[in-house]
């Protein structure tokens, strides 16, 4: 069985392998993880040090503060990874090729929690007409995002 966990950025010029267990899977919803990811929050999960490797190419970094580094693909701009220092790294859990695999366990930051973040999941989704017609524009696309897998 592979306990491991691969992943990499859209473009596929940066990959990187995880050797054995994770640890901490989390979701952070500071407004610094809000705005690295141009998202709602950012999931994280570390990786400790010596079980990861960067297996093709490597994140360009931005030091967002004196204490934190996030890395990203600097040629598709894929966010990538949370640098605080410590003895592991936190990677983009939707990186990883199979995010499935690595439910966050906790939430931090919540100052900054959205006030409808609780409602999301509860959103409508679209009728079966809008479907259709989102259905016929997907239907010929021709992706250019690196397959979840190493080739
Ligand atoms: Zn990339």
């Amino acid at each position: 069985m592979d306990e491991g966990h691969s992943g990499g950025c859209q473009c596929g010029r940066v990959r990187f392998r995880v050797e054995g267990a994770l640890g901490r899977a989390s979701i952070c919803h500071c407004r610094m993880c809000q705005k690295a990811f141009g998202s709602f929050f950012a999931p994280l999960v570390s990786a400790p040090a010596g079980h990861l490797s960067w297996t093709r190419g490597e994140p360009a970094w931005f030091h967002s503060s004196n204490k934190v580094r996030r890395g990203f693909c600097s040629a598709c701009g894929t966010p990538l990874a949370y640098d605080w220092g410590g003895p592991a790294l936190e990677l983009s859990i939707g990186a990883f090729d199979e995010p499935e695999r690595i439910p966050p366990t906790i939430q931090v930051g919540l100052e900054h929690r959205l006030s409808w973040f609780s409602r999301l999941a509860g959103l409508p989704t679209r009728t079966p007409e809008e479907q259709a017609r989102a259905d016929g524009f997907f239907a010929d696309i021709v992706s250019r995002q690196h397959p979840d897998h190493d080739t």
